[in-house]
């Protein structure tokens, strides 16, 4: 598997705010958003062994699957492996393809974050839309069911520009506050000046 980078750290965004975790970032994507903010193409080619022996270094049992994309390559051999090992198994992905093998049966926690394309995962327990402002169109990310009816966010896109953010963070709230089967959800790691 190509793998981007395997760091600890605290989860920023969404449900597990705040939640120490291993993130094993996958490299690769098959979407090309402009507002990507994660280098993720580069990388290195593990095997399940070392992926593994680099993520077990760290004392959380908590492991986040992220990218790029990481259905591109997760395997079944991966998922078993770690889960004899005790541990929690949560994905971050932007819900684009099937997870292959049956992983939706066995993988603890599936967070997808849609972009402008179908979605076709299996399941969906977290849901985390980037909102980019008054205006955007939300009915299909309405009718997408969720497993947990108090984990639908939404967070304000960083635009790399102070005043914009400051609009996009201001009509994200006003949203909220009118559609409150929403949550907000923030770039905790980015306020903090963590990974
Ligand atoms: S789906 Fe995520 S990782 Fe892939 S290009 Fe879009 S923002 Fe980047």
């Amino acid at each position: 598997m190509k793998i981007n980078e395997i760091f600890y750290s605290l989860q920023g965004e969404g449900h597990w705010t705040g939640t120490p975790a291993v993130f094993i970032r996958f490299s690769g994507c098959n979407l090309h958003c402009g507002f990507c903010d994660t280098e993720h193409n580069s990388g290195r080619e593990l095997s399940v062994d070392e992926i593994i022996s680099e993520a077990s270094k760290y004392p959380t049992q908590h492991i986040i699957f992220t990218g790029g994309e990481p259905t591109l390559q997760l395997t079944r051999s991966l998922v078993d492996r770690l889960h004899q090992l005790g541990k929690y198994l949560h994905i971050e992905t932007n819900g684009t393809l099937p997870l292959p093998d049956r992983l939706d049966e066995t993988i603890d926690w599936i967070t997808v974050s849609p972009k402008d394309a179908p979605i076709k995962i299996q399941r969906i327990d977290e849901l985390k839309v980037i909102f980019h402002g008054a205006g955007q169109n939300m009915a299909s990310f309405d009718a997408l069911p969720v497993t947990h009816a108090d984990c639908r966010y939404l967070q304000p896109c960083d635009v790399n520009n102070p005043d914009t953010n400051v609009r996009i963070i201001a009509d994200t709230i006003d949203y909220i506050k009118q559609h409150p089967q929403w949550r907000l959800s923030l770039q905790t790691h980015k306020l903090l000046g963590i990974r």
